[in-house]
């Protein structure tokens, strides 16, 4: 850490700063530049990055060398996370192929879904049954009823699931029968809840809110792997912007970007990011290309009956082109599509 003094410091207020640092046991070294002061840090700057400096009298700046996420930076854990949902790696070279309706419906409908994307080449299963929706008047989802529905259609074609919690109450309910726990953008910085899933055993995806930044969406990763789960992976599903062609702006260079910074690994999210089928195609493989380490995309077999999310579903065959050209891609980048071993999907009902 570096602290940058007023040019106006005086010299009680330099030996106040250095006497500040001190007692944390870190060690203080000054240079005297001819308009600025500064003093570097030396230590775990863990310990001090707590401490209100910039309030202390003389103080211009205090500038973080390392990141503000310890254990989400790639300092902390050079080589890339893999992460195992119920046998389906994700990252270090294994790409996630999630797939689903927006939220969970009937049976007959679950199947259907279920049976074409699992032929199409998804290796995990999604389907809302707490759903956040904008208005308190639309489809809220089937809560319990669904979860046994989703449980029972991964089982039936060997597919792990996954799928949102919203509220901190029904982690454990959820977690006895998910293989992944989402956590949905309008969530990303509900800390009670991310500290809720932190404390479970299941891998989470964790969804980058439509306004957060990339430092909000890793601080939040932290949240999670500082209660002891490890198992994070971090979706973008595209922020707000003033454009409204499109439903939110695909971020395509955040999944770069989190590359360099962190060692969890990113998928992309393409029917959120952009909410239009005729887009999702070109962005999935734009988000592969960037690097990322899987695709979520919703699937439909009906979409003009979908329950929520139906007009920005793709048609299963659509899904199946799709999965196709990210299989090419993906060649050319030496990663496969782990295919889901059915031994290791067992019921939880
Ligand atoms: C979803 O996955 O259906 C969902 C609501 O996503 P998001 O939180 O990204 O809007
Ligand atoms: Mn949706």
């Amino acid at each position: 850490m570096i602290i940058i003094l007023k040019s106006e410091v005086t010299d009680d207020q330099v030996a106040h700063v250095i006497e500040r640092v001190e007692a944390l046991g870190l060690r203080a070294h000054l240079s005297r530049g001819t308009y600025r002061t500064i003093i570097g840090v030396i230590g775990d700057e863990q310990k001090i990055s707590a401490e209100p400096l910039r309030a202390i009298p003389g103080v211009h700046d205090v500038i973080p060398v390392l990141p503000p996420y310890k254990l989400a930076s790639r300092e902390a854990h050079p080589q890339p996370s893999i992460i195992d949902v119920s046998g389906v790696k994700i990252g270090g070279g294994n790409l996630a192929m999630i797939a689903g309706p927006c939220a969970v419906e009937d049976r007959e409908r679950m199947d259907a879904i279920g049976s074409a994307v699992k032929a199409a080449g998804a290796n995990i299963f999604r389907g809302g049954a707490f759903k956040p929706r904008t208005s308190p008047y639309a489809y809220q989802g089937m809560g319990e009823e669904g979860l046994k529905l989703l449980r029972e259609t991964g089982d039936k074609f060997g597919l792990p699931v996954v799928t949102e919690v919203m509220d901190p109450r029904f982690v454990e309910m959820v977690e006895r029968y998910a293989d992944m726990i989402q956590i949905g953008a309008r969530n990303m910085q509900n800390f009670s809840l991310l500290t809720e899933v932190g404390r479970c055993k299941k891998p989470v995806l964790l969804k980058r809110g439509m306004s957060a930044t990339v430092e909000d969406l890793l601080m939040s990763a932290e949240y999670i792997l500082s209660q002891g789960n490890s198992s994070v992976v971090l979706c973008e599903r595209g922020v707000k912007s003033f454009d409204k062609a499109t439903r939110n702006l695909f971020d395509v260079a955040s999944v770069a970007l989190v590359k360099g910074l962190s060692h969890l690994p990113i998928i992309v999210d393409p029917s959120h990011a952009t909410g239009r089928p005729d887009l999702i195609p070109a962005c999935a493989l734009a988000g592969v290309a960037a690097g990322a380490d899987g695709v979520h995309i919703e699937v439909h077999d009906c979409p003009e009956r979908a329950k929520s999310d139906g007009p920005q579903a793709l048609l299963p065959q659509q899904y199946a082109e799709v999965v196709a050209q990210i299989r090419k891609l993906a060649e050319l980048f030496s990663k496969t599509i782990s295919a889901p071993p059915a031994a290791a999907v067992k019921s939880k009902t």
